[in-house]
């Protein structure tokens, strides 16, 4: 899974994320863990900028 650079950094991805797989980092950057995503793509629905893409 990948984030956009577009990505506005609402944090709801992270908030929905049942594997805790998404975490936001200080740089304002959106950190996924592949290893821990077992790609249910329930952060691509939320994301309310469609910034997440790779499922
Ligand atoms: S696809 Fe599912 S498990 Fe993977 S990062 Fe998104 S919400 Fe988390
Ligand atoms: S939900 Fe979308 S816009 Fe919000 S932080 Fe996650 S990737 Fe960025």
């Amino acid at each position: 899974m990948e984030v956009e650079e577009y990505c506005c950094y609402c944090g709801t991805c992270s908030n929905v994320c049942p594997e805790k797989a998404i975490e936001l980092s200080d740089n304002e950057k959106v950190e996924i863990d592949n290893n821990a995503c077992i790609k249910c793509g329930i952060c691509v629905k939320a994301c309310p900028v469609g910034a997440i893409y790779g499922l």
